[in-house]
């Protein structure tokens, strides 16, 4: 029997197809694909502007620039995630702190991070930028964030990385509604894939128009923006120093061909987690709870097995071609982060989840006879008298 991943990618004679278009065309990269890829993934998220860069890191990077991210700066975010959401403060100069996690939703608890608040504004050490990441597709607490934001004065970056096709409050995530900048990555586990690729969406204009310069090495050709008389057609100008964090034309093409499918790959996901909740319902695991006005795009299928098993269940599904994975190792535990200062001990609930965590295998070609493998599975692993997994 051949092994079953935690996610993969699906794609379909169509997105071969719209690459191989892009091949044979004009335009390998700098072409008409991005920008039609942009406003495809705009108009899906009710964003005014789509910003398509070469991955989700670097979109964070250049979001947190564009709000003029620097040394002095502080960025707060969850230590369940992936290291890229903290280490674009890094890349910044700025510095880091994470906020504790809500042991039901798994997301930033918004308790705590009202609690912090109140001691950083007393401290006169309050972030510039916060990062909430919406875990598993599923959004924080956004509505909370947002007062917390205008009250204390800190821009919001949602990391939506595992959350296109989400909706928060009857609209899409990255409508804007309550983050000043949203990213999505499309990685071939996330949602929709590019291979590598990224996307940014906001409703500001000139945070636009300063996203998509730094994605280019800070350049500009807008006569608007000369500094000097456009001197010839071959004239622009660096006006700042940026990257290149471009996309490309195939990268594109295969974005907005696989945009097509973006519902029937949620409902699918839906579905499958729809079947996972009935299956495990008799069985010692913990399950993610849902977040108030949040549909989750159900990136991940994370549960909770006792910590006194957990290395054990794990690694039984995998001997049995099971590819189970763990998202996250909190983030201040990366030796990287423990040099900065951080310790064991500093976010207690996202340690404990991090000791019991485990997700199963997700993914829209996920078929139900491998899912039901799965499940049999890890019954099977539970078998021997696993209490079942508190919260
Ligand atoms: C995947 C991921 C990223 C990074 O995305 P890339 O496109 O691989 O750079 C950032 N944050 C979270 C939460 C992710 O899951």
């Amino acid at each position: 029997m051949s092994g079953i991943p935690y996610g993969r990618q699906s794609i379909s004679e169509d997105d071969i197809a719209a690459v191989t278009a892009v091949l044979r065309s004009d335009w390998l990269t700098q072409g008409p694909m991005i920008e039609r890829f942009e406003q495809a993934v705009a108009q899906r998220c009710e964003a005014a502007h789509g910003v398509a860069v070469c991955n989700a890191t670097a979109a964070l990077h250049i979001a947190c620039l564009a709000l003029d991210l620097g040394p002095g700066d502080l960025l707060w975010t969850s230590p369940n995630t992936f290291v890229a959401s903290a280490n674009c403060a890094r890349y910044c100069g700025a510095e880091v702190d994470f906020i504790d996690i809500d042991p039901l939703t798994l997301n930033l608890s918004v308790t705590a991070l009202a609690a912090k608040l109140e001691r950083a504004e007393r401290a006169g050490r309050l972030p510039k930028i916060l990062v909430p990441v919406a875990f598993a597709g599923q959004s924080c607490d956004m509505a909370a964030i947002r007062a917390l934001a205008g009250r204390y004065g800190f821009r919001v970056i949602e990391d939506a990385s595992h959350a296109i096709g989400a909706r928060y409050a009857g609209r899409p995530v990255g409508c804007g509604a309550q983050a000043d900048i949203t990213v999505f990555s499309f990685h071939p586990v996330k949602i929709v894939t590019t291979g590598e690729g990224g996307l940014l969406t906001t409703n500001d204009a000139e945070l636009a128009e300063r996203l998509r310069r730094l994605r280019s090495h800070g350049i500009t050709r807008d006569p608007a923006l000369l500094q000097a008389r456009e001197q010839g057609g071959w004239y622009y100008e660096q006006l700042e120093l940026g990257f290149n964090y471009r996309m490309t034309d195939i990268q594109a093409a295969l974005g907005l061909s696989q945009l097509d499918r973006l519902e029937p790959f949620i409902a699918r996901r839906r579905a499958l987690v729809a079947r996972y909740r009935d299956r495990l319902a008799a069985l010692p695991v913990g399950l993610i709870a849902d977040q108030a006005l949040a549909e989750s795009a159900w990136h991940l299928f994370p549960i909770r097995v006792d910590e006194t098993q957990r290395d054990r269940v794990f690694a039984g599904m995998r001997a049995a071609g099971i590819g189970v994975n763990l998202h996250y190792i909190p983030v201040h535990l990366q030796p990287y982060y423990q040099a900065l200062g951080f310790q064991q001990g500093d976010f207690p609930e996202a340690e404990r989840y991090y000791a019991q965590a485990m997700s199963l295998p997700l993914y829209a070609d996920l078929s139900e006879e491998q899912q039901d493998r799965v499940v049999k599975r890890l019954a099977g692993l539970l078998d021997s008298g696993v209490a079942r997994c508190g919260w």
